[in-house]
């Protein structure tokens, strides 16, 4: 049998006083009332002004090649900045999906052109993007999608329909995955991705709202629209290799384990200083264990990925693991808080119970459902 290679990364002292620097940031722009924190706040949390900010900081596009807008920072630095973003509940989705997976997938498959064009205003978190690759009948089952791209005079027209698309309805571009030819010689074969700017003629957007009515995610239709040869990321046909690799830049990383951490912390707070409960305090504090084990793990990911190692299966076994224990703090939420969980709620505590009950279904489905991450675990143990 296969070991899973987890290897603890080593965080130097450089690293250590960068996180403190954050952590002393977002304290400031806490003081100063420019945000408020929520749970899942890299879906929920849009600002185009907060990405702005962390962008003049320095945060986002941090592992980008100065030459493209970026700092050259490592993937531990980034770690480290994204933990304390996340663990404050800071609003960074309108930079989050370009930052962690279009920028790598750009820079990695893109032309020169392609690189010098959309990388830049990603670091400068000023353009956003969104994932184009589930649809009606293509989620776990990625290689089914029926979303046509036909050559024309000049380009490409393209035709379908994309759904659960979290943010199109604000970001400037997506990634589109398509078929652009017969599946050959296998089903992963004739797959494209291409850039697609959503205010392009023909680009339709329609909400799909949560419960309460949020609007996050979108149904996307394309009908006839014209992609210049220009905005085809790599060859025709190699779509398939670029959108594995971007997933793994999508499954580790710490988003998968601290969506709901805004409220643990407030669950803490609540019940600091107050005789509590033995079964509470027990349930609190294997929440706590398990959140240090599972960023270690998450830490060891992305060390991995520093080393150009292709952590596909490891990163699996996180987010499994990871997602579950984002649903766990839901959960504790619901046992300790006294009273019916409302919206608008009367404190702040129900508020961030509220965001993690309304957010906590997805956590398990989004990026790859957690059967098929296991499926992967076990493809990776020799197992099947
Ligand atoms: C909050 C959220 C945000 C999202 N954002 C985006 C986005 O921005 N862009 C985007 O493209 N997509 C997005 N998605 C879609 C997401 O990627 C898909 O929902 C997911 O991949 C599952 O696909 P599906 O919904 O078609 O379910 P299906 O694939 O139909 O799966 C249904 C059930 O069957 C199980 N199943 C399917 N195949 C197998 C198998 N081989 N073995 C065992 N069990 C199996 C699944 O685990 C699941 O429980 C988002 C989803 C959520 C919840």
């Amino acid at each position: 049998m296969a070991l899973i290679e987890l290897e603890p990364a080593v965080e130097p002292e450089s690293v250590r006083a960068l996180r403190r620097e954050v952590r002393a940031w977002l304290a400031e722009e806490r003081r100063r009332g420019t945000f408020e924190p929520t749970c899942d706040s890299w879906l929920a949390g849009f600002s185009p002004e907060f990405s702005q900010k962390l962008a003049k900081q320095g945060w986002v596009g941090m592992m980008l090649p100065p030459e493209y807008g970026g700092h050259g920072r490592s993937g531990l630095e980034r770690f480290a900045v994204t933990v304390e973003l996340l663990a404050a509940g800071a609003p960074v989705a309108a930079h989050w999906v370009a930052d962690r997976q279009m920028a790598p997938m750009i820079l990695r498959y893109g032309t020169e052109a392609q690189k010098r064009r959309y990388l830049p205003p990603i670091a400068r978190g000023e353009e956003y993007w969104a994932i184009g690759m589930s649809e009606p009948n293509a989620g776990s089952d990625l290689a089914a999608v029926r979303t046509r791209l036909e050559r024309v005079d000049g380009g490409w027209r393209l035709q379908g329909q994309k759904l659960w698309s979290s943010g199109a309805h604000r970001c400037h571009y997506m990634m589109v995955l398509c078929r652009s030819g017969p599946a050959e010689p296998d089903r992963h074969g004739g797959l494209t991705n291409v850039v697609v700017d959503l205010r392009a003629p023909g680009v339709t957007i329609r909400p799909i709202r949560l419960l309460n009515g949020e609007h996050h995610f979108n149904e996307v239709t394309f009908n006839d629209v014209f992609i210049p040869d220009d905005q085809v990321i790599g060859a025709p046909g190699d779509g398939w290799a670029q959108v594995t690799a971007e997933l793994a830049f999508e499954r580790s990383g710490p988003e998968r384990i601290l969506s709901t951490y805004p409220l643990l912390a407030e669950m803490v707070g609540a019940l600091a200083g107050r005789p509590t409960d033995d079964r509470v305090a027990v349930l609190v504090g294997s929440l706590a264990a398990d959140l240090w084990a599972l960023l270690r793990m998450s830490q060891a990911v992305a060390g991995m990925l520093d080393r150009g190692r292709d952590p596909e299966v490891e990163a699996a076994l996180v987010k499994d693991l990871g997602t579950r224990c984002e649903q766990r703090v839901a959960e504790a939420g619901r046992a300790v808080y006294p009273g019916a969980v409302r919206l608008p709620a009367a404190d702040t505590f129900g508020r961030r119970l509220a965001e993690a009950i309304l957010h906590a279904p997805g956590f398990t489905i989004r990026g790859g459902t957690n059967e098929i991450l296991r499926g992967i675990v076990a493809r990776g143990l020799g197992l099947r």
